[in-house]
């Protein structure tokens, strides 16, 4: 079991497949160049065999991440290999949708369950705004085929002033389907466009409670959103919930349970500080037995808290789309 110095337990590894995107979201990696190609990602059956490292520690949760993980074409035996070393293992992904429909039914053959799918608005000028690529109607598509697969799907929307006025849209949008949708505080990087107006989890509340009446409820299972139901039913009749994911109100670090991987192998006890420790080589040669020291290295730098819930809010210099949102 890993068990870091503030007395946490980590059991939920995050694993980047790779830093290249197919989308520039303002909020991500606005300035980075069209052609950018990750040429530092490790071979994914590389990785899975870090993952089974981190499995013998005691990780129960994995979540799949980027970059844009379906850039990864082996994605699906990836993720079947994580299943057929420990078939109960709590699997994730978190994708930009573009691709979704061409991997939806791979994905739910290779065991996967849940997948959170990035939503930012449901114009399609503003996708193209926000991620620099015409791309509502196959984000749109990856989400029916997600769904049409049998696969669990959360929504997740980085909150921006510029789409304040869809927020209710979005929250009917995943009510007449059936499917949560969580709404994410902005979190300041060095990366991203600084120009952006973001909103705080206070008016994302406000602008839902002026149509809905809203209940808090608890925290989510296996994600970091505060939920709360609204006075509309969903689909099937029961009370619809959405989540608030606001790391400048809650403080996560007291429970954090994560510990990060990027695509090159370098493990990251937490999103807000550089501090990291190498795997690469270890991951690159194959040593377990100096996976298994690093990854045990990487807990017990696990700082007590990030600064994004500071009086004073500062600006992490990580790169989301390098250590895998
Ligand atoms: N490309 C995939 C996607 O967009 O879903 C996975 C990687 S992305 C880095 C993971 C999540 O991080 C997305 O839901 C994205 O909206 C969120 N994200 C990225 N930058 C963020 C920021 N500065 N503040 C809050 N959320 C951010
Ligand atoms: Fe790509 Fe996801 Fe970052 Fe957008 S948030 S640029 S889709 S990695």
């Amino acid at each position: 079991m890993l068990i870091d110095t503030f007395n946490r337990k980590i059991d939920y590894l995050r694993v980047s497949l790779t830093k290249q995107c197919n989308f520039r979201c303002q909020y991500c990696m606005p300035d980075t160049p069209d052609d950018f190609f990750d040429n530092t990602a490790l071979e994914l059956p590389k990785l899975l065999e870090f993952i089974k490292v981190a499995i013998d520690n005691g990780v129960t949760k994995i979540r799949v991440t980027g970059g844009e993980p379906l850039l990864r074409s082996d994605i699906a035996e990836f993720i079947g290999g994580i299943y057929a070393y420990k078939n109960d293992i709590e699997i994730a992904l978190t994708t930009n949708g573009f691709l979704l429909e061409k991997f939806a039914q791979s994905l739910k053959n290779a065991g996967l369950k849940r997948i959170n799918i990035s939503l930012d608005s449901l114009k399609p000028e503003r996708i193209r705004a926000i991620s620099k690529r015409d791309a509502l109607p196959q984000i749109l598509r990856g989400i029916e085929s997600a769904q049409n697969v049998g696969l669990g799907i959360k929504l997740n929307m980085v909150a921006l002033a510029l789409t304040r006025d869809e927020i209710c849209d979005m929250l009917e949008f995943g009510r007449e389907r059936g499917i949560l949708v969580r709404f994410i505080e902005f979190m300041e990087n060095t990366h991203a466009n600084s120009d952006l107006i973001s909103l705080s989890s206070a008016e994302i509340l406000d602008t839902i409670s002026s149509r809905y009446k809203v209940t808090p409820l608890f925290k989510e299972h296996f994600g970091p959103a505060k939920l709360f139901s609204i006075n509309a039913p969903a689909k099937d009749g029961r009370s619809y919930a959405f989540g608030i994911i606001a790391p400048h109100e809650d403080d996560f670090c007291a429970s954090c349970n994560r510990i990060r991987l990027t695509s090159e192998g370098v493990l990251c006890p937490c999103l807000f500080y550089q501090d990291s420790v190498n795997a690469r080589e270890a991951i690159l040669s194959g040593d377990k037995e100096a996976m298994d020291t690093l990854l045990k290295q990487a807990v017990f730098n696990k700082p007590e808290k990030n600064q994004w819930s500071e009086k004073e809010v500062q600006i992490s210099e990580r790169a989301f789309y390098h250590t895998g949102g």
